[in-house]
């Protein structure tokens, strides 16, 4: 175990620190990481692939325990769908593993980069999160070991509160070391999808939440320059029977993301030719033509690794917003006040001229999580260019937006906002929440030897 140090950044490359890394191989890795850390006096995050558009992964001055090399699938059952894995196991892996015996993870995000550990302590929310709710209830049990040296096994009925608050927990309460879940059967490696354009914000709402319980996901893009512009994605799953070629549709070979546009450039390039796109007009161009594009209703079927991870289309497109990154600004808001609230931000943007260059929408459900993100309502993720020159007035906007999300009694999500305050946090978090988690936090790290940049920002 030698630890490197290294500059580490957050995905979207709008922050970057300093960090001693250390690669465990094992169990006893972590433990010795910890008694490093006591010793030394020095803070531990764990990080997985680094997928977090923020802070969660990042840890200035402090060590970074970087779990992608656990990454073993440990067991996997192709009769009853259930899964063992090391939690360095990505997306990618699980699904290439499985899809071929005729199963899907049950919820994934929007890249198929992500790890399980990552992915559990983010709480990860698909586009069927109105239906399957998040990650965390797909999970039949996991391992852990804590600050403490304890190592402890937690599922919906064994460590309960230790279940319900390590996953959503944002890595601060211990460190996953294996994840139980259950897979969901699959007839096809297809989906059937609907495109269906909105012409405003208050109809996208509207058929989201109307349309919502005929499909098994939907997702929605919305233009944030002619706000209200928009497509609605909704897609079902085949059931058995209605793909004849459902042996072949379940490969890997079917599914894989072709490496190259056209068969000839290299998508590994594409970015480079999205850059000067990344510009108030630029932006408007596109979304124009992209709106005018998708006038026309229809109905087409589609690999679920198109479906899901469209971001994976275009490598390192995150590289196209430029030098000082990118940040995502992702709010959830009740289904009664997310039309007054997004109206008054998207506007309020526009005439900061900061517009989002990328809006998506989902339809969301509660669920019982301790650091819950979600609401019985939608999300609305906004990605922002950041420039040197316009990093102030992007905070301020973004601090106005959350008084704006507070005030219509709307949530955050901690993989994604960058600068929400501690005073915010504890406002959508409500004091109970925050003095169970304290609680917690107390009980498996007394020597508060987890934290992260994020966990000082918003627990600090
Ligand atoms: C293009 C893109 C699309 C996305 N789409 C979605 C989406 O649709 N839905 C959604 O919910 N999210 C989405 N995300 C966010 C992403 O799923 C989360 O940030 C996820 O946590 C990233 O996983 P990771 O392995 O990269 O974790 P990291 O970013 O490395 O870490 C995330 C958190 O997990 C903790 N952690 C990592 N490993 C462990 C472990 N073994 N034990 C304990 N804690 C651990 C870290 O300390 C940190 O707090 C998207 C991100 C990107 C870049």
């Amino acid at each position: 175990m030698n630890p490197t140090f290294t500059s580490l950044e957050n995905f979207g490359h709008s922050l970057r620190a300093q960090s001693y890394v250390i690669q465990p191989c094992a169990a006893d890795d972590i433990h010795e990481t910890f008694q490093l850390a006591k010793r030394d006096g020095l803070t531990v995050t764990a990080r997985g692939a680094g997928r977090s558009y923020n802070d969660a992964a990042m840890n200035g001055g402090g060590i970074v325990l970087d779990l992608s090399v656990m990454n073993q699938i440990l067991a996997w059952d192709p009769a009853t769908g259930q899964v063992r894995c090391e939690p360095g196991v990505t997306l990618r892996q699980l699904w290439s593993k499985i899809l071929p015996d005729g199963w899907w993870p049950p919820v994934v995000s929007g890249t198929m980069t992500t790890t399980l550990g990552g992915c559990l302590a983010a709480n990860i929310h698909g586009k069927n999160n109105f239906r399957m709710g998040p990650i965390g209830e797909h999970v039949t049990e996991f391992t852990a070991i804590l600050p403490t040296g304890a190592e402890v096994a937690c599922s919906p009925k064994k460590n309960a509160d230790l279940f319900y608050a390590m996953i959503s927990g944002l890595g601060m309460l211990g460190i996953f070391t294996s994840i139980t879940m259950q897979m969901k059967k699959m007839h096809s490696g297809l989906l059937e999808v609907h495109a269906l354009p909105t012409r405003t914000l208050a109809e996208h709402l509207q058929i989201l939440e109307s349309d919502a319980p005929k499909f098994d996901y939907i997702v929605g893009w919305l233009d944030c320059i002619t706000v209200g512009h928009g497509q609605i994605h909704a897609a079902n799953y085949l059931h058995e029977g209605e793909d004849p070629d459902a042996q072949k549709t379940m490969t890997l070979a079917y599914q894989t993301l072709p490496s190259r546009m056209f068969g000839v450039m290299p998508k590994s390039l594409l970015h480079v030719f999205m850059t000067p796109f990344m510009n108030n007009f630029g932006t408007w161009g596109v979304n124009t033509t992209k709106y005018v594009a998708s006038l026309r209703r229809h109905v087409f079927r589609q690999s679920h690794a198109a479906f899901h991870f469209l971001l994976d289309y275009v490598p390192n497109w995150e590289l196209s917003y430029g030098r000082s990154g990118l940040i995502q600004y992702q709010s959830f808001l009740p289904k009664e006040t997310a039309l007054h609230a997004w109206t008054e931000m998207l506007a309020l943007a526009k005439q900061r001229g900061l517009p989002s260059y990328l809006g998506v929408t989902k339809r969301h459900r509660p669920d019982n999580f301790l650091l819950t993100h979600a609401v019985d309502g939608f999300s609305l993720a906004m990605d922002f260019k950041v420039t040197d020159a316009n990093r102030a007035r992007l905070y301020e906007l973004t601090q106005d937006f959350d008084r704006i999300v507070l005030a219509a009694g709307g949530r955050f999500y901690f993989a994604k906002n960058s600068e929400t305050t501690a005073e915010t946090a504890r406002a959508f978090y409500g004091e109970e929440t925050v003095a169970k988690f304290r609680k917690l936090k107390k009980r498996c790290d007394p020597n508060g030897l987890l934290e992260s940049d994020l966990y000082r920002r918003i627990f600090g």
